[in-house]
């Protein structure tokens, strides 16, 4: 890591070096005297000695002495006046000194001074100059890196200990780089048979799913240094920095091979060129540029491997993805139950827990989490633990870290109305009841109306493990997303402005449902892309709309048929099961939390016995 000085400090120090030296070199003497004065004292005979020197006289008293400087008085042994100008030399005074027995040494002027002080604008200057150069070449936190070896600028580890064993899950990622190992370990054996040895391996996946974990892994398996970088440090305001650090990158990666360069981000410099905002970026084209060419410049027997990691291959530059570059694609995706699992257990080693700590429950609770999510989790119930001073980590302090981490904090200060109170009770119970009778939805876990992060109210699902998600399912999610709402209207009167985030989440669902999956009235079998995810923005704006403002209309009717169909049937469940909703509310209205069990206890409760079953004398239920 370069070291952070404060280019600000260093002027400070320079300012504060010559007042120090003009204090010492000045004999220490701040009391200063007017000339008439000091000649008055050494004709009352209390001047011991002086001390003459260009520009000023240091008179010692013969014992302290109680005199007045300005407007106040102070008690010194000494003080200093100002000498008279050169060329009104003060002959008499020597005489006058001489006469009353005053000690005289003569000092030569200070050169340090005069010559300090005139190079401090010069020295203030270089420092102002600096600052901005280093800011330009490497941002604040490198702003002292100039004269420094290059070789700092990029992360080297010559040892890695991390190991295919500190990965959890990804079988089939870690079988495909078993290979690099092999190669990295035993380079000799591809070579005499003469076998194409892999240059670049690309890992495709979200943020937090180990790609940094599992290239490390790769090197400590392999003993090979790492040498790691993230593409958007490339990224300079001077252009041609960029090129110059990847070649010594390279350059060092080489001079230690076999070895393993890792680029993070690498979408950050290898978007396509000439698409999206930015396009053309002279610095991010001649970096990868520069990237491409020390790759291409590998010789056959080079062991260096090159592993990138990004979210987006879809928008990577062709030119990197061709043989003998990234030509190889290994998919790192967010894992699944079991994987989660092992994951968690993998971030359990070595801490104390209860027997009560339940991991595949936590797995299940847990379907978008990332690996990096999961090790979150388990430090974050491990602080809970820690705040309470408990021994080990139990169940419960997952659970107040799941909803510390998916909901925000509990904001007890937040005061709401009895009226508004009401609202999200309704709200939250139109959620629960909805997700409860609708056979494809998810289940309710519990509703509460405590408030948290930015929601009024939340209602916990327990999600299913689904890969494929059916037609059946969509419709049921958004039908229970917009329950809160139409339970606003039906039993509130009043509709509120906290059901926006439902609409935001079922709008995009609708989308999706509409332009990915094929399933609008109008376009079975038709994908058009909705671009929902991760947005890139240069490049959703480069992207010429591949269909005409007709399609347009339609895709916007379907996805509004889609919303108003879920709704409606969410208003026909509510209507049905009214008297669920009304008493759950008042439920929560009472004990702010009402867990699962109980929700579905309502419901078998308030249940009308002919709703259960049509019988032949019920023909119409
Ligand atoms: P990425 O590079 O994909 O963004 P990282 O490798 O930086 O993700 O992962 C961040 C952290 O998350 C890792 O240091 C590790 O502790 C944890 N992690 C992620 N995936 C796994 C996994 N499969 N097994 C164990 N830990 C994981
Ligand atoms: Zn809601």
């Amino acid at each position: 890591m370069p070291t952070r000085i404060n280019p600000w400090s260093l002027i400070l120090v320079v300012i504060l070096a010559y007042w120090l030296f003009t204090l010492l070199g000045g004999n220490n003497t701040r009391t200063s005297v007017s000339y008439t004065d000091f000649i008055a004292y050494v004709e009352e005979g209390k001047i011991a000695r002086v001390v003459l020197q260009e520009g000023r006289i240091t008179a010692y008293f013969k014992a302290p002495q109680r005199i007045s400087v300005g407007n106040t008085t102070e008690t010194t042994d000494r003080f200093t006046v100002v000498a008279l100008p050169s060329g009104y030399t003060d002959l008499e005074l020597i005489q006058l000194l001489r006469k009353n027995g005053v000690e005289i040494t003569n000092r030569p002027p200070s050169i340090w001074g005069p010559l300090l002080y005139s190079l401090l604008p010069i020295a203030a200057l270089i420092a102002f100059w600096w600052f901005f150069f280093m800011r330009a070449q490497g941002g604040a936190g490198q702003v002292m890196q100039f004269g420094q070896s290059r070789a700092r600028q990029y992360g080297k580890e010559r040892r890695v200990n991390t190991t295919f064993k500190d990965v959890a899950g990804h079988t089939e990622a870690k079988r495909e780089l078993m290979e690099v190992v092999d190669f990295l370990k035993n380079p000799q054996k591809y070579i005499t048979i003469g076998a194409e040895i892999p240059k670049g391996v690309l890992l495709v996946g979200p943020p937090g799913t180990g790609k940094t974990l599992l290239t490390r892994a790769v090197a400590g398996e392999a003993g090979v240094p790492f040498f790691s970088v993230s593409a958007s440090e490339f990224m300079e305001m001077f252009v041609g920095v960029g090129a110059s650090r990847v070649r010594t990158l390279f350059e060092e990666a080489r001079r230690n091979a076999p070895a393993i360069i890792f680029i993070d981000e690498l979408d950050s410099i290898g978007r396509k060129r000439g698409a999206g905002i930015g396009g053309g970026h002279d610095e991010r084209e001649q970096t990868l540029n520069q990237i491409l060419s020390e790759m291409d410049g590998f010789e056959k027997d080079t062991s260096v491997i090159v592993l990138a990691a990004t979210n987006r291959p879809d928008i990577l530059d062709p030119a990197l993805l061709r043989p003998g570059r990234f030509d190889r694609q290994v998919v790192i995706g967010l894992p699944t139950l079991e994987e989660r699992k092992e994951i968690l257990q993998v971030h359990m080693r070595g801490k104390k827990f209860a027997s009560d700590v339940d991991v595949h429950a936590l797995a299940r609770l847990t379907p978008q989490f990332s690996g990096a999510d999961l090790k979150n989790l388990v430090n974050e119930a491990a602080l809970q633990a820690a705040r309470e001073n408990a021994s080990e980590i139990s169940q419960a302090h997952f659970q107040a870290a799941l909803d510390k981490i998916m909901l925000g904090l509990e904001r007890g200060t937040l005061k709401l109305s009895e009226q508004e109170k009401r609202a999200v009770a309704y709200h939250e119970a139109g959620h629960a009841i909805a997700g409860e009778v609708l056979p494809y939805a998810d289940k309710t876990e519990k509703v509460s109306i405590v408030p948290r992060g930015m929601a009024l109210g939340v209602r916990w699902s327990k999600p299913e493990e689904r890969i494929l998600m059916s037609k059946e399912h969509l419709e049921d999610t958004l039908a229970m997303t917009l329950a809160g709402r139409a339970a606003e209207e039906l039993f509130v009167g009043t509709i509120t402005t906290g059901a926006a985030n439902d609409f935001k989440q079922a709008t995009s669902l609708a989308k999706q449902m509409v332009l990915d999956w094929g399933m609008g009235d109008h376009f079975k079998n038709v994908a058009w892309g909705s671009n929902t995810g991760p947005i890139f923005l240069g490049e959703e704006i480069a992207k010429k709309q591949d269909h005409s403002e007709e399609t347009s209309r339609l895709i916007d009717a379907d996805i509004r048929t889609i919303l108003d169909r879920a709704y409606e049937k969410a208003k026909e469940v509510l209507s049905r099961h009214a008297e669920a909703v009304h008493r759950l509310a008042e439920e929560l209205l009472e004990s702010e939390i009402v867990q699962g069990e109980r929700v579905r206890e309502i419901i078998a409760q308030t249940q009308k016995p002919e709703a259960v079953a049509p019988t032949a004398f019920n023909p119409e239920a």
